[in-house]
């Protein structure tokens, strides 16, 4: 047990049971030597009474006195000598016999052994003897009192008369010393309790006034190490150094409360950051990082890492149709669900409104995740009890996994995400990215021999559709449209082939040929006579920005002495996401051959009029998903009236592509749109009908 391991109680309490042993000790011992010191002094007073009277005997016997005088003024001097009730003094010889007694004459001339009431005679004789041959001597006997009663100790005292065999004697009862030793005794012991009471009451002071503070302090230092910062700090007020010690810690607390209040502050941005605030779990830059991580950690080892894309059914009618405060309760109820069939190595989230994301850390088998997957969709597609209503949720999954599917994590999640929508199309819960990438893969590899093969035999062919003018309601232009007649496949629609020829690098070869195909289109018609408007050709973002695009569309044509005036290129809002600067330089370029240029699926991509604005072109083309519902979509109509508008301040003419009915037909008249393309007018026509439409000046019913 070390010192300093005791608490500051306990050292307390040993220092006051010291002080208070101590305080007990030293009255014991002093009343000890006080005793003494009486019973010493009593012995001096007595040795120097008696001495003073043998000093006064022997006076008396150097008096020249007669014998009888002698005799009388001896026992004068012997029986007045009393100094207190039981001290007297008396004259015994060595025998011992008594030869003067004041109290009890009677004994004169008497042995001490014959007194009456004496105990332990032998004692008695045996000490006056040796007091005789000592000269004097202080010894106890049993010896009645004058009073009476029963022998009592008695501190006896003999010394010899010099020059005689008398010994003048004396003594004390012990017990007429003991009032005296009591009192002693009593103020002792109050001293004692005094001084007692004293260190108690100093004890309790100093612990009420140090201790106590220093306790609390500490544990409310431990609390405060522990996080507990709501008490506040007592003795801050007083000026010693237990009111510095609180006011610093007060100091510190402050300093705890301002760090924690931070610290909250952080969190909740970092939670804002990296969870969904609805159902808290992962948001999908969080999903997205803790993808990244689980890549990295299996990059050398090349474990599997799966990805599941879990996407919900119909959510968006059922958010049209409740309401999203009801949408959120049924994704939250989801949420909680999943989350208690989720096991540590599990990372769930939300990727987006209706989609959900979970990512597994150890990676399991595939007849695991197969189990898993149904599992989930077993446990969303349970009956979910709203306020009012009682709706079910289904679910597709879309699984992808490290390193088959992707090493990074758009890639995983992409891909899952397709898996998920392909998962719906096939009608089945869950779909590996793996099985649809391998049947791409093979029908891509198909296309990209079989693009190259349909350029060299001629597999390609061109259909013209004609957009007309809504004030002369005649056509003004026809837009190419490439058709492919696939040997073994039938039609391929160009929506399939021409994104898979862009992908595969084919898409600059297959736009020359289209050049081509056009600039000996229009020769023949030149050489036919034929008056035919302008033709609008789609070209591929990618062939347009090549450097040289500019000079092999000019060879293409001269090489046919087709004038450049006659052909419109469509290119799609993708293009002009390039630097603005590039961008008007490069269409000034390319227009400066003759050609017009027109912005194709407006309003589906990045680009605002506002940056039309500054870039030379003559058309734009309003996307057909606006036209689709422009007579039952308030919203498309606003857009829609919105282009127009803003298009005509540009001095720029607007097509609506896609027009199916006359309700669209008589809208877009009205909000004064200029060109109109669509099947209500004119399918894709092959070049004889063309040719023929053309020919006949055929115009559209006007209003
Ligand atoms: P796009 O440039 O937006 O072409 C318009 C598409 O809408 C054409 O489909 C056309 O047939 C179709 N269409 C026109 N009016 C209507 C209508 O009233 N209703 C409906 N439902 N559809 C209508 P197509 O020919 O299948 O072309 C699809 C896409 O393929 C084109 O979209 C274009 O991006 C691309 N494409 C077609 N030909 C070529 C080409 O020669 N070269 C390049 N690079 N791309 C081409
Ligand atoms: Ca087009
Ligand atoms: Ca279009």
């Amino acid at each position: 047990m070390q010192l300093s391991n005791l608490s500051i109680r306990k050292k307390l309490i040993g220092l006051v049971t010291i002080l208070v042993l101590g305080i007990i000790a030293t009255s014991c011992l002093a009343y000890y030597f006080s005793y003494q010191d009486t019973t010493n002094s009593k012995r001096e007073k007595i040795r120097s009474v008696v001495e003073a009277s043998i000093s006064q005997i022997l006076a008396l016997q150097k008096l020249d006195i007669p014998d009888l005088e002698y005799q009388q003024r001896l026992k004068n001097l012997i029986y007045n000598t009393r100094y207190s009730d039981n001290d007297y003094l008396y004259l015994i010889d060595k025998a011992p016999r008594v030869i003067l007694h004041p109290i009890k004459p009677e004994l004169e001339g008497q042995l001490v052994t014959d007194i009456e009431g004496i105990e332990k005679p032998e004692l008695i004789i045996q000490g006056f003897r040796d007091a005789f041959q000592a000269g004097s001597m202080f010894w106890s006997i049993m010896w009645p009192k004058p009073s009476g009663g029963p022998a009592k100790e008695k501190l006896t005292y003999a010394q010899v008369i010099p020059g005689t065999e008398m010994m003048l004697s004396t003594g004390i009862y012990v017990d007429d010393l003991n009032p005296l030793y009591f009192q002693r005794a009593l103020s002792y012991t109050i001293i004692t309790i005094t001084v007692i009471i004293a260190a108690i009451i100093g004890a309790i002071v100093i612990s009420r006034n140090i201790v106590r503070p220093i306790i609390n302090l500490s544990s409310q230092m431990a609390g405060l190490s522990k996080g507990e910062i709501e008490q506040e700090f007592l003795f801050a007020q007083r000026q010693d150094e237990i009111g510095k010690m609180a006011r610093s810690l007060e100091r510190f607390r402050n300093h705890l409360i301002e760090n924690n209040r931070l610290r909250h502050m952080q969190e909740h941005v970092k939670f804002l950051e990296s969870f969904d605030p609805v159902t808290r779990l992962y948001n999908r830059q969080a999903m997205g990082e803790a993808i990244e991580r689980e890549i990295i950690r299996n990059h050398e080892n090349q474990d599997p890492v799966y990805f599941l894309f879990i996407r919900f059914d119909l959510l968006r009618n059922l958010t049209i149709e409740l309401g999203e405060e009801q949408r959120d309760q049924i994704l939250i109820e989801i949420a909680n669900r999943l989350r208690s069939i989720m096991s540590v190595n599990h990372r769930l989230g939300r990727l987006s409104e209706g989609c959900f994301g979970l990512l597994l850390l150890n990676s399991p088998v595939d007849k695991n995740i197969e189990t898993l997957a149904t599992q989930i969709l077993a446990t969303i597609e349970q009956p979910i009890q709203l306020d009012t209503v009682q709706v079910q949720v289904g679910a597709r999954i879309g699984i992808t996994s490290f390193p088959d599917d992707g090493d990074q994590q758009f890639e995983l999640m992409g891909r899952a995400e397709i898996a998920a929508k392909t998962a719906r199309k096939m009608e089945q819960g869950w779909l590996h990215y793996s099985s649809i990438r391998e049947q791409q893969s093979e029908q891509k590899m198909v296309i990209w021999q079989d693009i190259s093969a349909a350029m060299d035999q001629d597999q390609f062919y061109l259909v013209f559709q004609p957009l007309f003018d809504l004030e002369s309601n005649a056509p003004l232009s026809s837009e190419v449209l490439l058709r492919w007649e696939h040997p073994d496949r039938g039609f391929i629609s160009p929506a399939v082939f021409v994104p898979l020829a862009e992908q595969s690098g084919l898409i600059s070869r297959l736009d020359n040929w289209v050049l081509n195909a056009v600039a000996k289109q229009c020769r023949s018609w030149l050489d036919q006579n034929l008056t035919f408007p302008k033709v609008a050709i789609n070209l591929s973002g990618i062939s347009f920005l090549r450097p040289d695009f500019e000079d092999k569309l000019q060879e293409i044509f001269s090489s046919h002495n087709v004038d450049l005036n006659h052909i419109e290129l469509e290119l799609t809002e993708g293009v002009l996401i390039e630097d603005l600067s590039r961008i008007q330089e490069k269409l000034t370029r390319v227009r400066n051959t003759g050609v017009s240029i027109s912005i194709d699926d407006f309003g589906t991509g990045y680009s605002s009029l506002s940056r039309i604005k500054n870039l030379p072109v003559d058309h734009i083309k309003i996307d057909k998903s606006f036209i689709d519902d422009l007579a039952s979509s308030p919203q498309d109509l606003k857009i829609v009236q919105a282009i127009i508008l803003m298009a005509q301040g540009l001095q720029l003419k607007v097509v609506a592509e896609g027009v199916e009915t006359e309700q669209q037909l008589s809208i877009l008249r009205k909000e004064h749109c200029d060109i109109v393309q669509g099947y209500l007018l004119s399918r894709p026509l092959s070049v004889a009908d063309y040719e023929t439409l053309i020919d006949e000046d055929l115009v559209i019913e006007g209003e």
